[in-house]
């Protein structure tokens, strides 16, 4: 039996693609092992969103290299894509293979061991066709639902590491999660680039929800990263379902009018703002978080100061800060006014404050709530640790055995 390691950066939208892989190696007799352990293939699926995570990418496949200088090193998504040419040279590297035939690894993989040649070029393109997968890094269930974006904000590198939107069949989608929870799956997890923009004939995201909410089993659904447009204000109502979880990470990248322009967002801040005010209106205790980025090419301090006003009048629970980092290709690159690191570090650091100040705040507002709390781990200690629907870290006093979350 061949030991196989898989390693992911990046998305959920990655991890979704890891563990389909991960459950087609298993049923091939494969064992799947840490990727710190010595095996026979390493999966290293990338990702190039940032300079750090090139950065971190090329870590990891020479950290698999180095685990073992005779082992197939198999390295995947939008680092593959991004650097093609410079990681076609690495020798540390067996396989290159594109995100658009990522699905095919396993054949790959196969092929290369019956010694046949095995150019990923030779394989089909195909971004869904992924089993539904059982053996997962994860205790929640991550479901694809569309891949590529076409709104080519000028900072994202994605729209062409990942191509151009496209949504996979609802049918598709449904099989799919009915799969997983009849693995026992108690949370599944709706993932892709720009899921909002869903489309597949005239099902749109919303009335795809829908559908999902609509389906027997115990379990519920949570929204991953969304971009703030198109959906429309039914998405909202849609909370008020018992399934959906109260919990939406809407990126917002800049609370200033000039520099969503800047960026090509397509949104203005006064709408997130309606969005935002909205969500609480309708359910007070929901959970907001967002993606910043400061130091965008000529931002200035007052651009800065909306930002921060948004950050902490919206309240989010959790922001996740960006420094600007040039990506090479994109419009934002060619931008002047590129502003300095230190001035990246300062105001990044102000956000990061806020953004713990907003999270003890929420945690104090929650506490004597009631939560459905999905147990990831149970300590040494017999404490089981997990998250509620609200996507608030929660624990159970109660000791439990490990052997409890098989
Ligand atoms: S919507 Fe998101 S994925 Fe698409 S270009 Fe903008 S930031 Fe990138």
């Amino acid at each position: 039996m061949k030991k196989i390691a898989f390693r992911t950066l990046g998305c959920r939208l990655n991890q979704y693609e890891t563990d389909a892989l991960a459950s087609r190696f298993h049923t091939g007799s494969y064992q799947i092992v840490d990727f710190d352990e010595k095996a026979d293939i390493y999966v290293v699926n990338t990702c190039t969103v940032t300079n750090q995570s090139d950065q971190k990418s090329r870590q990891t496949i020479s950290q698999a290299r180095r685990a073992n200088e005779d082992g197939l090193v198999v390295v995947t998504g939008c680092m593959a894509n991004n650097h093609k040419e410079s990681l076609l040279e690495s020798k540390n590297i067996n396989y290159l293979v594109d995100n658009e035939r990522k699905s095919s690894i396993f054949s790959i993989v196969e092929s290369h061991f019956r010694g046949e040649a095995a150019d990923p070029e030779g394989f089909d393109k195909d971004l869904f066709s992924y089993e539904a997968a059982y053996k997962t890094f994860h205790t929640r269930s991550m479901i694809k639902i569309q891949d590529g974006c076409d709104n080519f904000c000028t900072f994202c590198i994605i729209p062409k590491v990942r191509g151009r939107a496209t949504s996979r069949p609802q049918a598709e989608i449904i099989r799919n999660i009915r799969e997983v929870i009849d693995y026992g799956f108690k949370e599944v997890v709706l993932t892709g680039v720009n899921i909002g923009r869903y489309q597949d004939g005239d099902t749109n995201f919303e009335q795809l929800i829908e559908s999902i909410l609509n389906l027997p089993g115990d379990f519920r659904l949570r929204i991953s990263s969304i971009e703030p447009d198109g959906f429309s204000e039914r998405f909202f109502e849609l909370f008020a379902h018992p399934k959906l979880t109260p919990h939406l990470h809407l990126c917002l990248q800049s609370g200033s009018e000039p520099i969503l322009l800047k960026m090509r967002r397509m949104y203005t801040a006064k709408q997130f703002r309606h969005m935002a005010e909205k969500l609480r209106s309708l359910y007070p205790d929901f959970n907001l978080t967002t993606d910043i980025i400061v130091g965008f090419p000529g931002e200035t301090e007052a651009d800065f100061m909306q930002t921060k006003k948004m950050a902490e009048e919206l309240a989010f629970s959790h922001i996740h800060t960006f420094k600007y980092s040039v990506r090479s290709g994109t419009r934002a690159e060619r931008m002047d006014d590129q502003l300095t690191e230190k001035l990246k570090n300062q105001r990044s650091a102000i956000i990061r404050k806020i953004s713990e100040e907003n999270k003890r705040a929420y945690i104090r507002q929650m506490i004597g709530k009631p939560q459905c709390m999905l147990i990831e781990r149970i300590g040494a200690d017999g404490i089981a640790r997990g998250y509620g629907e609200n996507y608030i870290p929660a624990f159970e006093s109660q000791r439990f055995k490990p052997e409890y979350l098989c």
